[in-house]
């Protein structure tokens, strides 16, 4: 049984766009992560060293994101959404739960761009809602000439080894099936790719 907890913001706008993913915002639906990767930076923060047990369910997150991204789009503070930054919005639980799909109608209802960053094949269900969000998204007046989509699919391999995978990712797809769903990501228009991170000195890397 997963933990539910409330929380006081859902929503949280970074002092300045990343600039790798982009973002201006970030999403959290879950607290903690049962793909629980040994190499993920909020290993050993408030999270713990295991990240599953404490894994909680936002429970309140999709009331406070209508709220919060209602203010946002009156004010007409567009910036895209990276969903998520510090959990995976896709864990077997969200099959259930089913928290990043209403949160992504939220989205969809204001049209703010999102950066979905994933390494489970369970965003396939959500394409259709993903889709709407690549057309109809407003995006920032800077990142209009540059960026023609209003989706950004990303999927977070370190490894291709599945020995090694398992011991760096326990609780996460193999990166095989995280190449097979980009692939579909890609075969129906998204704008998709790898986010090679972390790369692991004399374990993923090479010479070049
Ligand atoms: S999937 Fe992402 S958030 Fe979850 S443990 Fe791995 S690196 Fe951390």
């Amino acid at each position: 049984m997963v933990n539910e907890i409330q929380v006081k913001s859902i929503l949280n706008k970074q002092k300045k766009r990343d600039d790798w993913f982009l973002c201006d915002y970030t999403l959290n639906p879950y607290s903690g992560c049962s793909f629980n990767c040994i190499y993920c930076y909020i290993r050993g923060s408030k999270y713990g060293e295991n990240m599953a047990k404490g894994l909680s369910v936002k429970v309140n997150a999709s009331e406070l994101l209508e709220k919060q991204l209602s203010r946002r789009a009156k004010k007409e503070e567009y910036g895209i959404i990276a969903l998520s930054s510090t959990t995976e919005p896709y864990m077997p639980i969200e099959e259930k739960l089913k928290l990043t799909r209403r949160l992504l109608e939220t989205i969809l209802k204001y049209k703010f761009p999102v950066e979905v960053a994933t390494k489970s094949k369970l965003v396939l269900r959500d394409l259709d809602l993903l889709k709407a969000i690549d057309k109809n998204a407003i995006l920032p007046d800077d990142l209009k000439p540059k960026l023609k989509h209003g989706t950004i699919i990303s999927f977070s391999i370190s490894t291709l080894d599945e020995t090694l995978a398992k011991i760096l990712e326990p609780g996460a797809p193999k990166p095989m099936e995280r190449l097979e769903t980009m692939k579909k990501c890609k075969e129906e228009g998204f704008f998709t790719g790898v986010c090679f991170i972390p790369v692991l000195p004399f374990l993923s890397d090479s010479e070049e």
